[in-house]
């Protein structure tokens, strides 16, 4: 009998589930069983806290990198430059589910020695979703700030302007709260990210008004724009279509992406996403600078306000959620609650999928020589 519930449009598939036959497709894409293992968790580990863009959906697109050779199994981190207080590292194009741990685990036991500690990777494969290291650098105690850019993907659309000039440069800062959960900011600094896009093209949630510009300039919040005719395969090409999407909050926007590429690409050395006629400009990767601060280095020091950091972000945090919300019966909430909420849902009710993605997920393994029963039943 399926585990695979169905409902409509739409399949739940046990996270269980869902790790075994993802693990056993990345191992036939050439990953040691601890990487597979490790990838498929943290997808996983996205669609449990709502965010489908950087889940599952992914998993044909992966494999297909690693067998063009985009992407690569079983990377170690090179180190570049390791001074005090500062590491720049390679990513070599690693899978980033990987790359990312070895990277943060870099930049914690650098903080823990110097208080404060910046990482500047480059070469990265697709890292996936940034709070991931976020909450990593937040389980051992620090305060970590993640500024990403995305060479060889042109997606997004400068204020005021229709031709792609950037990709969605995601940005993300966490912090530990010692007796509460972490308080995890992140988000793209497109109005969606690129695979939200994907998601609503393979039927999932629809986009926002003003997500998107066509090629003429027309907003819209259509898909399609994106991938042109790559948009009916099993792998749409978001590098394809005439449109482009649009930057959060117009200019302000607009210039924290701008700002991504200059911090995450020219900064660490990894490369804006710039004009791709260049070939080694073309090859997809993830730039992060990261900043990370041990609240232990804060101790010792009176204090203004609040008896410690925490204390004084939990009642600054009892303040803002005290706030009259916009709805009747409606709640303010902060960043990183709406993520915890869905993962305690989704762990009961299992990865909602829209029903093509799924499809999707399960031709890619039948193509990987697996045989999808073996973990479905
Ligand atoms: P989003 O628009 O859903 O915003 C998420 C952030 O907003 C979270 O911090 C969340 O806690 C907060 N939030 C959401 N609803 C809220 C509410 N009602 N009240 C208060 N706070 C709320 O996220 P996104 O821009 O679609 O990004 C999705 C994911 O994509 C992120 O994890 C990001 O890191 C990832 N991403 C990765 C890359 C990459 O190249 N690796 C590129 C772009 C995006």
């Amino acid at each position: 009998m399926s585990k695979i519930r169905e409902d409509g449009d739409r399949v739940f598939v046990p996270v269980e589930v869902m790790h075994s036959l993802g693990a056993a497709i990345f191992e036939a894409a050439g990953s040691e069983p601890v990487e597979a293992r490790t990838i498929v968790t943290r997808l996983a580990g996205a669609n449990l806290r709502g965010h489908d863009s950087h889940g599952v959906i992914r998993i044909p697109r992966y494999v297909q990198w690693a067998r063009e050779g985009i992407q690569v199994p079983n990377q170690k981190l090179r180190v570049l430059s390791d001074q005090p207080g500062i590491a720049i590292v390679d990513g070599q194009y690693g899978f980033g589910q990987t790359i990312g741990e070895q990277a943060v685990d870099i930049g914690i036991e650098k903080a823990r020695s110097q208080g404060v500690a910046m990482v500047a990777l480059r070469n990265s494969g697709h890292i996936g979703r940034i709070g991931d290291w976020a909450e990593r650098a937040a389980d051992a105690g620090l305060v970590s700030v993640h500024m990403v850019n995305v060479r060889g993907s042109l997606l997004v659309a400068p204020f005021g302007g229709v031709s792609r000039r950037s990709s969605t440069n995601p940005f993300c800062i966490g912090a530990p709260i010692e007796g509460s959960e972490h308080i995890v900011l992140d988000f793209a600094t497109s109005l969606v990210a690129e695979g939200k896009a994907l998601v609503a093209l393979k039927g999932g949630k629809p986009l926002p008004p003003g997500a998107l510009v066509d090629g003429d300039g027309t907003i819209t919040s259509d898909p399609r724009p994106l991938y042109g005719a790559t948009g009916d395969s099993i792998y749409p090409d978001p590098s394809q279509g005439p449109g482009a999407l649009r930057a959060f909050g117009d200019h302000k926007g607009f210039g924290m992406n701008f700002m991504m590429e200059v911090m995450a690409g020219a900064l660490t050395g990894s490369g804006t996403a710039g004009k791709l006629d260049e070939p080694e400009r073309r090859r997809f990767c993830n730039g992060m600078l990261s900043f990370y601060i041990d609240l232990k280095a804060m101790d010792g020091t009176p204090r203004e306000m609040g008896d410690s950091f925490a204390a004084e972000v939990l009642d600054y945090l009892a303040f803002v959620k005290s706030a009259v919300p916009t709805t009747p019966g409606g709640e303010v909430l902060v960043p990183g609650e709406p993520e915890r909420r869905l993962m305690a849902e989704r762990l009961a009710s299992g990865l909602p999928l829209a029903r093509q993605a799924w499809d999707d997920i399960v031709e890619t393994a039948r193509t990987s020589g697996i045989d999808p029963d073996a973990h479905i039943t």
